[in-house]
C-alpha cells in the first residue's frame, strides 16, 4: 500500500533497523521503544487488522518474535498486537510487538542507541 509507513519500510523507502527478513516477514526495531530491544514483527502482506491477513502470511510471525527474544537473551517479554483505535493501534499495518522486560542483569542486547 503506497502510503503505509510499514510498507515503505518493507520497500526500503524509509530507513529502519532491520533485524530479520524473509519472503513473508520483516522484523525491525521500534522507533519509540518501551524497553531496549523493543521490536516489531510484521507480515509483508499489507492489512490493517489481524483478520485482514491470510493465515499463510502469518505463519512465521510468532516464530520470528520468539527467535528475536532468544537472540537478545531476554527471558521475560510481552508479545502485543493491537487492532483498532480503541485497542491503541496507531499504525494500520498488522504488527506484533516484542517488548523485553529486562531485569538489572539482562536486556543488554540490540536496541536503538540511547545517546
Ligand atoms: P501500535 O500502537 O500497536 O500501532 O504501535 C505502533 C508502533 O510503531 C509504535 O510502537 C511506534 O513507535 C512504532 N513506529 C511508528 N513508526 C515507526 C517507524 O518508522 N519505525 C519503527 N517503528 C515505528
Amino acid at each position: 500500500m503506497a502510503a503505509c509507513i510499514f510498507c515503505k519500510i518493507i520497500r526500503g523507502e524509509i530507513p529502519s533497523m532491520k533485524i530479520f527478513e524473509s519472503e513473508k516477514t520483516l522484523a525491525f526495531l521500534d522507533i519509540g521503544p518501551l524497553s531496549r530491544g523493543h521490536s516489531l514483527v510484521i507480515p509483508k502482506f499489507h492489512g490493517a487488522k489481524l483478520h485482514d491477513i491470510p493465515d499463510d502470511q502469518l505463519s512465521e510471525v510468532l516464530s520470528v518474535a520468539k527467535k528475536i527474544a532468544i537472540a537478545q537473551g531476554v527471558e521475560d517479554y510481552n508479545i502485543l498486537q493491537n487492532n483498532g483505535r480503541i485497542a491503541h493501534q496507531v499504525v494500520d499495518h498488522v504488527h506484533f510487538h516484542m517488548i523485553p522486560k529486562p531485569n538489572e542483569t539482562e536486556g543488554l542486547g540490540i536496541g536503538w542507541p540511547t545517546k
